[in-house]
């Protein structure tokens, strides 16, 4: 069965995994598509504002062409090398006014978007004739010949579109042709934002799905291993049960047959032994009974019977009766507190003090000590053992109703699982509480802490 849960639990994570995956995949292909229609977006609306930079300033890209004819000229005539005539066009005294009014118009036509930019110059070519063709540049998009804008990278920006100019001219009789490419890359300021507004439906809804999908998750594999908790604790509480009721079945069956001999009835002595036998047997299988009665109480069904006790005399009389049934137990007190009054319930104390007396014997000890002291303005009662101590990890569970620790699958000693949930239950009613500290092989400490 466990290992059916833990088959189920590592399916169900895989599956949740792979669901997690796949719905981020899906969120991702969307973000990545509403990119591109973004990106489609600005391009289609710069592409309805500006044709060409001419639509923007006539009059100044009238003048940056009579410059660039300018240093065409110059190139033909030898007078500007390749160099110079790059520096030329990068360092033109338009760039600035251009920018500023390129800037304008997208603040103008484009409001509800913030624009960086940059116009970048790909390529100056110089035909001098038709079969001729005299490269002076020609490179990928780079910000550093940018023509016009603000943008100090290309990195984060995307390209709007390609401006190509030819125009041609005649210097000295000779007829050239000048062909330039220059591209246009933008930026759009908050862009995830934008991009993150408009998929703030997609992202909600997918959030939802996972975030339900792991609850649902969760609690179906809670639900599931306290149902199997719920199993197991019955299983062991009718295995203890059983154990605890053969016992004294056996002996009663026993004791009936002895007693259907004639010879055993009519010695006293024996008749009374075996007399003897079966009260006990009966009060045995009574106190079993009512332990179960007892303990199948909801807390707040407990009704205490508080009285005003002096709590060490409380305490030095269960150790007296403590000693007179276990006489072999070498039962000490060291308290450190004097005539502490306290309001409490004798005898469900009692009973809840003797179940961890008696536990200390059951589980190995044969020397006990009772301490009490003032722990944070508290009273603490502790019970202190050399038993076969308890381990670590099975000490948070030692207090549910019915826990045993078990030593492999065997019970080597009699119970229910059912005194120290009583105890946690009866010191709760006092408002205490009940902690342990154990070294297994070595001893348990129980100490019970009650409001002064
Ligand atoms: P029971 O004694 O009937 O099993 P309890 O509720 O009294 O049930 O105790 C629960 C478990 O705690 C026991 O099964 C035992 O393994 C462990 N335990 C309790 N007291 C001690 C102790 N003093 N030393 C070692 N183990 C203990």
């Amino acid at each position: 069965m466990k290992q059916k849960i833990n088959l189920l639990i590592a399916f169900s994570v895989v599956a949740l995994i792979v669901l997690t995956t796949v719905q981020c995949y899906l969120v991702k292909t969307a973000y990545d598509y509403k990119v591109a229609e973004f990106h489609t977006q600005i391009k289609n609306e710069i592409a309805q504002i500006t044709n060409n930079y001419s639509d923007i300033d006539s009059v100044l890209v009238a003048k940056k062409e009579a410059l660039y004819k300018d240093l065409s000229e110059k190139y033909i005539q030898g007078k500007n090398n390749k160099t110079d005539v790059k520096k030329g066009i990068l360092g033109n005294d338009y760039q600035d006014i251009l920018t500023q009014r390129i800037k304008l118009k997208f603040e103008r036509d484009l409001p509800n978007f913030k624009i960086d930019f940059a116009i970048v110059l790909n390529k100056f070519i110089l035909y001098k004739n038709a079969k001729k063709a005299d490269t002076i540049f020609s490179e990928k998009p780079f910000i550093q010949n940018r023509l016009y804008g603000n943008l100090v990278s290309l990195n984060h920006a995307f390209l709007v579109r390609n401006y190509v100019g030819t125009t041609n001219g005649t210097f000295e009789n000779q007829n050239y042709n000048l062909l330039t490419e220059d591209s246009m890359y933008v930026s759009v300021i908050d862009w995830e934002m934008i991009i993150l507004r408009r998929m703030t439906f997609i992202l909600i809804l997918s959030l939802f799905s996972i975030a339900t999908l792991i609850s649902l998750f969760v609690i179906a594999i809670k639900a599931l291993i306290k149902q199997k908790k719920v199993s197991d604790v019955k299983t062991d509480f009718i295995n203890n049960i059983t154990h605890e009721l053969k016992t004294p079945l056996a002996t009663l069956g026993i004791s009936t047959k002895i007693l259907e001999q004639k010879n055993i009835r009519d010695n006293d002595e024996n008749f009374k032994s075996i007399v003897n036998t079966i009260s006990r047997q009966n009060n045995r299988l009574q106190s079993l009974i009512d332990q179960v009665m007892a303990n199948s109480l909801a807390e707040n069904e407990l009704e205490l019977q508080k009285e005003k006790i002096q709590t060490e005399d409380f305490l030095l009389s269960i150790v007296d009766d403590f000693k007179i049934a276990f006489p072999k137990i070498d039962i000490k007190t060291d308290f450190q507190t004097t005539k502490t009054i306290l309001a409490l319930d004798k005898f469900h104390l009692t009973t809840a003090f003797l179940n961890v007396l008696e536990n200390a014997v059951k589980y190995g000890s044969n020397q006990i000590t009772v301490k009490t002291r003032i722990v944070e303005n508290q009273f603490a009662v502790s019970f202190e053992d050399d038993g076969i101590g308890i381990e670590k990890n099975k000490q948070s569970l030692l207090f549910e109703k019915f826990y045993r620790v078990q030593q492999g699958n065997l019970h080597n000693t009699k119970g229910l699982g059912l005194g120290l949930y009583y105890v946690n239950q009866i010191v709760k009613a006092h408002q205490g509480s009940v902690n342990v500290v154990s070294d297994l092989g070595k001893g348990t400490q129980f100490t019970i802490l009650l409001k002064v």
